[in-house]
């Protein structure tokens, strides 16, 4: 098996070899300043680094070094994303999964754990309950199970979850997290209007993901990091990559996450459209420490910099699987998408208290949604619940050009604004309110266009008196 970046083959895209080769090539060049000073040039001019050159700079430990990485991620940062954070929560609509997974309290053969599956009903009250938090965007979570969750079920349920509105409430956006399926089923998926489709690689190391995944479909790796190829077949535009951290050897996942994003970007023309960044944690059945590849918040924060440099239009996601101390850290570093109020069990989000008996991971950040908002805006971050870019038909290349060009800060920054008044009429605290409409205020003055800021303005208006959903 040789590397080939465009083969449509997971192991000569993901190659071993080569991500092997990579992590000798980083070790053996970490303290060449002159290589990693012509890396850092690079990545200054915004135009991302390939696996290799990144992983030079992951592999790097001088210390002005670093700083200089973490500089530049800041800034890249600050550049496409501006001071905004996207809000989402996930939703979990079943638990029952045929696969055999070691770290996913799902698994078939634990049997203490109680099965659950929402019912439309129940959908409709789970939504009800976000829209009643202020969330606009959900991740669907499912187990992989045939005969419990076919895709008919995931398909009513989309349809149930954007039906439903309540008082000024609304999902606009589903992206969907369910197992790797087929091209007609992905056709079925995009069909129904879902927003992104995310699939976690969990790991790219062939050998350990097969012991990792012993039984059930989930066990072919081939099929599994070949699924955004098809996904991408089947018509859905944005597609979201991430590994579960923890379970292999970091430099080998940060190689193989890169490589994936080489490979979409050679083959469709579109890299993907966010990465994800979970790390493996307690759940019902599953113990961390049994799998010894656990990773210092340090190196954590690192990886998401390098990312960050490496693909600066690629959105990066963070979940509540991190505290709130390593959320406020790795924010500033690249992140722009954010879960705040999550529930990961069936059923969670209309229990009082949270439920812990179907959860799929420990929740570490446990503040509701105006608790996450309130934060991000006493740390100077604009929390957006925009959800415009793919109900304006801004996906894939399109999108992707308009992130290049820097246009699309016309369309998020406003959009930001917007929808965060929204949130603060509807759902908001006094306190947060009281925050956020002060940074309103300040933010409409970085609206670059006079003619924008006047729409802004009169919109503004509008909402107050009750109308809803604007966007650019
Ligand atoms: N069943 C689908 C699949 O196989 O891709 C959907 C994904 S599952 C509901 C969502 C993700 O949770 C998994 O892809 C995995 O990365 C993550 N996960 C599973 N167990 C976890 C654990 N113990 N700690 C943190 N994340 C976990």
């Amino acid at each position: 098996m040789k590397y080939d970046v465009k083969s449509l083959k997971a192991e000569e895209f993901i190659n071993d070899g080569e991500i092997l080769e990579t992590i000798k090539y980083a070790t053996e060049h970490k303290n060449d300043r002159e290589l990693i000073d012509k890396i850092l040039e690079k990545a200054e001019l915004r135009k991302g680094l390939d696996h290799r050159e990144a992983s030079v700079l992951l592999a790097c430990d001088d210390e002005e070094t670093v700083k200089r990485i973490y500089d530049l991620a800041e800034q890249i940062k600050k550049d496409f994303y501006g001071n905004r954070i996207v809000l989402f929560a996930p939703l979990y609509l079943s638990n029952y999964c045929v696969n055999g997974c070691l770290y996913c309290p799902y698994h078939l053969k634990n049997k203490h754990i109680p099965r659950k599956k929402l019912s439309q009903e129940e959908v409709k009250a789970e939504v009800i309950a976000l829209q009643d938090m202020g969330h606009k965007r959900l991740a669907i979570e499912a187990g992989e199970d045939p005969v419990n969750n076919p895709i008919e079920y995931i398909l009513d349920c989309i349809k149930t979850i954007y039906s439903i509105k309540h008082k000024n409430g609304a999902i606009r956006r589903v992206n969907v997290n369910i197992a790797a399926t087929t091209v007609e089923n992905y056709r079925k998926l995009r069909d129904a209007g879902i927003g992104t489709y995310i699939l976690f690689q969990e790991t790219y190391n062939k050998k350990n993901y097969e012991i990792l995944h012993p039984t059930g479909p989930k066990h072919n790796y081939d099929y599994h990091t070949e699924a955004m190829d098809r996904a991408m077949e089947g018509g859905i535009d944005d597609v979201g990559l991430g590994v579960l951290f923890g379970l292999d050897n970091y430099q080998y996942e940060f190689a193989g996450l890169l490589m994936h994003a080489e490979h979409l970007e050679a083959v469709h023309g579109v890299g993907p459209h966010t990465i994800s960044v979970p790390r493996v944690k307690h759940a019902d059945d599953i113990d961390p420490n049994d799998f010894d590849n656990s990773l210092s918040d340090e190196m954590f924060c690192k990886i998401a910099a390098c990312i960050r440099i490496a693909v600066p239009y690629t959105g990066m996601i963070i979940s509540t699987r991190e505290t709130k101390e390593v959320r406020e850290k790795i924010i500033r570093l690249g992140v722009s998408q954010i879960s705040g109020g999550s529930r990961t069990s069936v059923g969670g989000y209309t229990e009082k208290e949270r439920p812990h008996d179907t959860e799929q991971f420990d929740v570490s950040d446990n503040r509701t949604l105006d608790e996450v908002v309130n934060w991000l805006m006493r740390n100077d971050y604009i929390p957006s619940f925009c959800t415009a870019c793919y109900r304006e038909g801004r996906t894939g290349d399109r999108f992707m050009s308009l992130c290049k060009s820097g246009q699309i800060q016309n369309c998020c920054h406003p959009n930001a604004l917007m929808t965060l008044k929204e949130f603060l009429l509807d759902y908001a605290s006094e306190d947060t309110k009281r925050i956020g409409e002060a940074m309103i205020e300040k933010e409409i003055d970085n609206i670059g266009k006079d003619k924008v800021k006047d729409i802004v303005r009169e919109r503004l208006v509008k909402i107050e008196q009750g109308d809803r959903d604007f966007r650019f």
